[in-house]
């Protein structure tokens, strides 16, 4: 695999990029140069739209039974197809395999949920008075462009393909240059389970080239975006220049509240997995640990012993595997700098599981002394760091988690039911933990207030995104 040269994937078929350019990834374990993907340049997107514009009136005309039995089949295709999605994740990622597995596995589940919802999911009947019959019907845009980070790239690649599909649209996707090749496999898996050629095509490039070039073409009427706030702002700006419709998933800086009622050992584990899971590169990491100071003692000390036990490395039983690219290793030790020059204590820990693990590796930092006017409080660093800032009460707490540019989840500790409700009433997010983290699956609608964007992905929700609802009144 590693030698192979993945070109695009354009009408059920492999398509060699327009200007003969290719871009080299590099495995995080090691550094070394691993996969070679397309550069696809505006030409192979305009190919990859047109494509989806041929095969849009089939696919929309399908029985949407017919449309749920191919996502079916696709959500089976993915989970037979472990090895060859594995080999090519862990030479773009670099993570433990357990985690591109359990990632695999939610790819599948993404498939199976919009597969059943195919003929559920329907318009309504609208009482408009005697003599008159109207409803809604909930229309498919046409084609979607979805443009997509490394972080999670099957499932983040799934979380908007499977919706956008099963409502009857067709899809030219733009995965990350940095991990795009279980995306283009996803796309070939399709083909083999009988989704008609076109429906989703796959270009790879960078964001300046390809991604510019998809926001921009005339054929995409909406958009769905995940990754950074500066480039969610770039394709924010061109779909509001050409008045298409675009959900837009980013970043954030979450607050994960532990109050002195709460059960510490669970909120310990808690902590530790919302700010080291994936190496702290996800957009719901629970980045600010806020901790009620009369617990704040007992519970950092205890959150040091927790992390000496998190395994770091390649091998199999690694909690946490490297970073992603050189550039963002550097950025999360530049801001590991940035926090003893604000003034807080750095406490790294972890456990290597081999010294001859030399790729891309950051161990596991607890910041304390931290305020939350700090920029390690206000800024996401993606990498496994977390602040500990204390509060003294639950307005405090409230008042902290919210005083932040973004809003995409929370996480609340504490044995007080009506507690919990309030608090988690009150936090300005998309989702909210209470006594876990990182709870919810494919059923819980995901998104983001603020600067962690808007509209919703996951769930019944993610499926009004990819319609456009009409009402229809008949005069009897
Ligand atoms: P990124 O913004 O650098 O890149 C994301 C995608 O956008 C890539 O495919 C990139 O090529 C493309 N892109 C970049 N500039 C573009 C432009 N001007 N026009 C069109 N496309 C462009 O983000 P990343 O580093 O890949 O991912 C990490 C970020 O994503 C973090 O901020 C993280 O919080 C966020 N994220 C958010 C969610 C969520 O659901 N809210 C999920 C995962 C990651």
């Amino acid at each position: 695999m590693a030698s192979k040269k993945w070109q695009h994937y354009i009408a059920g078929a492999d398509r060699a990029p327009s200007g003969n350019q290719n871009l080299q990834e590099f495995d995080p374990r090691t550094g070394e140069p691993s996969l070679i993907i397309a550069r696809g340049t505006a030409d192979d997107v305009d190919a990859a739209v047109k494509s989806a514009q041929m095969a849009l009136a089939s696919w929309k005309g399908l029985k949407p039974i017919e449309r749920g039995r191919i996502l079916m089949a696709l959500a089976a295709k993915i989970r037979a197809s472990i090895p060859e999605l594995l080999e090519a994740d862990q030479a773009e990622t670099g993570r433990p395999a357990w985690q591109g597995k359990a990632e695999f596995e939610t790819s599948a589940q993404y498939f199976e949920f919009y597969a059943g919802l195919v003929n559920l999911y329907r318009g309504e009947m609208i009482d408009i008075g005697p003599g008159y019959h109207a409803y809604t019907s909930r229309d498919p845009f046409g084609v979607v462009g979805i443009v997509l980070p490394w972080n999670a790239p099957l499932a983040q690649a799934a979380r908007g393909i499977a919706p956008a599909l099963a409502v009857g649209n067709v899809v030219v996707a733009k995965p990350s240059e940095f991990a795009s090749v279980t995306t283009l496999i996803l796309a070939r898996l399709a083909t083999e389970c009988g989704l008609p050629p076109g429906v989703l095509n796959v270009v790879t490039g960078t964001g300046a080239e390809a991604g510019a070039a998809l926001v921009d073409h005339v054929g995409i009427r909406k958009i769905s975006f995940t990754g950074s706030v500066r480039a969610g702002r770039e394709v924010g700006k061109a779909a509001a220049d050409r008045l298409i419709s675009v959900g837009l998933e980013l970043g954030g800086k979450s607050a994960n509240i532990v109050f002195a009622d709460a059960d510490v050992e669970a909120a310990v584990v808690g902590a530790i997995k919302a700010f080291t899971f994936n190496a702290g590169q996800v957009c719901s990491a629970g980045t600010r640990c806020l901790v009620e100071r009369s617990l704040q003692v007992k519970f950092v000390d205890a959150l040091k012993v927790a992390l000496g036990k998190v395994k770091v490395g390649a091998a199999d039983d690694a909690f946490m595997g490297p970073i992603i690219t050189k550039a963002q290793f550097d950025r999360v030790h530049e801001y590991l700098a940035v926090a003893t020059s604000e003034g807080a204590t750095v406490f790294t820990s972890g456990q290597k599981c081999s010294a001859a693990d030399e790729g891309w590796y950051v161990m596991p930092t607890i910041l304390s002394d931290v305020n939350n006017t700090m920029r390690v409080a206000r800024e996401e660093i993606f990498g496994p760091v977390v602040s500990i800032i204390p509060f003294d009460s639950e307005e405090e707490a409230i008042a902290i988690a919210n005083d932040s540019d973004y809003g995409l989840v929370g996480g609340l500790w504490t044995s007080d039911v009506g507690r919990a409700h309030r608090v988690a009433a009150a936090l300005e997010v998309g989702q909210v933990f209470v006594n876990d983290y990182f709870s919810g699956g494919v059923e819980t609608p995901f998104g983001g207030v603020k600067n962690s964007g808007h509209g919703r992905e996951k769930g019944i929700e993610a499926l009004n995104h990819y319609v456009q609802v009409k009402s229809v009144m008949v005069k009897l």
